[in-house]
């Protein structure tokens, strides 16, 4: 009996000291703030609840003192982290801070780039090399080329001209354009974006530079350089790797260009890829794909059962995103037969109870054509009797008996 105590004892500590030692092994990660021309103080928040997340980084948010206040007292001691997220564009840090910032770089650590952190610090040539592309601040051919792809070619352009604009705010079409590095790899090489503002004409040094993703700045719908412009790119700077995401203006509360599952999932994967030159997390299920837009507005991931959820009330005037969740969930499960298996009765489940709308039924039986198996059959062969759905059944039937 003694000796049983003492064995449930040895475990209890022993699962105490395995969460604790995984605790400590997160990243530490430094969100910069505190001056911005966007709202950092929804921003910031909203970086750290998506990075911490995934249980990879552990951040805190540092706050620099306002604009035209004594920039001298901001100090952070960088050596602490594993991973800096730059949301800051505003006045020049102090020339300690400067060197203190370009000597961890060099000497290895992760720095994400986001967004408006591309505008900061025009003449600071060294931060401009390790954000490769930058916008506003005066920026033209002095700082470096434009970079963007025409044609579906790379171009590196040593054109006069302003650094950094954007069209109206929309939402837009990302491009994968390599998909073999860790931060892409698994990605849909399309996948609609968030309502966000499209950067343009980002120029800067661009050395070491490769840029991962882009999307096209259609002059027609509400201006644009008709240019495939830099979404994601990632850069190298002695040791250090960078991650600079063009993406996510933020609103009020974050809103649908931070929401996008598409930006979050590469800030995620861009920030683990900056701390350790590689990316241990699959590609989420509800990654967006052509079809549409795909927003968490908790910003966590939405579970099975809530997708089933959703289609049951699926009204096609309405959006299709809960489709895109179940198509990726499809997509994801390739080759897993029982995944597959699991997921087909739980179609079948909805197709046969009575709570579901005609126009979910009917997305559900498209899907199935392609994906189900025999289990189908019988709950397929029963909806033919319903008027409303027997052409989608009958077609479902010919696809899956061939
Ligand atoms: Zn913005």
């Amino acid at each position: 009996m003694m000796k049983k105590q003492y064995l449930l004892l040895i475990a209890a500590g022993l699962i105490t000291f395995i969460s604790a030692c995984k605790n400590e092994t997160a990243y530490k990660t430094l969100i910069i703030t505190g001056q911005n021309n966007h709202n950092w103080k929804a921003s910031s928040p909203v970086l750290k609840q998506i990075l911490d997340a995934t249980k990879l980084f552990t951040s805190e948010i540092m706050i620099t003192p306002e604009k035209g206040g004594d920039m001298k007292t901001f100090n952070p001691d960088f050596s602490k982290y594993k991973l800096v997220v730059l949301d800051y564009n505003g006045d020049s840090w102090s020339d300690k801070t400067n060197a203190a910032f370009l000597e961890y770089v060099k000497n290895g650590g992760g720095v994400v780039v986001y967004h408006a952190a591309d505008n900061s610090f025009p003449e600071w040539k060294e931060y401009n090399r390790i954000i490769g592309l930058g916008g506003w601040g005066n920026r033209n051919e002095k700082d470096g080329p434009y970079v963007y792809y025409k044609n579906n070619q790379l171009v590196t352009d040593t054109s006069a001209g302003p650094g950094g604009t954007h069209g109206k705010r929309r939402e837009f079409l990302v491009k994968t354009r390599i998909t073999d590095h860790p931060i892409t790899k698994g990605l849909p090489s399309r996948w609609m974006h968030g309502n966000d503002e499209l950067y343009s004409l980002l120029r800067g040094p661009a050395e070491n530079m490769q840029v991962l993703a882009t999307a096209f700045a259609d002059s027609t719908a509400g201006g644009g350089t008709m240019r495939d412009e830099p979404m994601l790119m990632v850069i190298n700077y002695e040791k250090g790797r960078i991650f600079h995401t063009a993406m996510g203006h933020a609103d009020e509360d974050g809103g649908p260009a931070m929401q996008c599952v598409g930006f979050i999932a590469t800030l995620q994967r861009g920030a683990e890829w900056a701390v350790t030159g590689d990316v241990t997390q699959p590609v989420p299920n509800d990654f967006p794909s052509v079809a549409g837009v795909v927003l968490r507005p908790g910003y966590t991931e939405i579970s099975l059962e809530e997708v089933f959820l959703k289609i049951e009330s699926y009204d096609i005037a309405k959006s299709t995103k809960y489709l895109s969740y179940l198509q990726s969930y499809i997509r994801n499960l390739a080759g897993d037969e029982k995944g597959l298996l699991d997921l087909e009765k739980m179609m079948v489940k909805v197709l046969s109870g009575d709570k579901a709308t005609v126009d979910a039924k009917k997305l559900l039986l498209r899907e199935l054509s392609w994906m189900g198996s025999d289990y189908s059959v019988p709950a397929i062969k029963n909806l033919v009797q319903d008027a409303e759905l027997k052409d989608e059944a009958e077609y479902a039937l010919a696809r899956l008996q061939k």
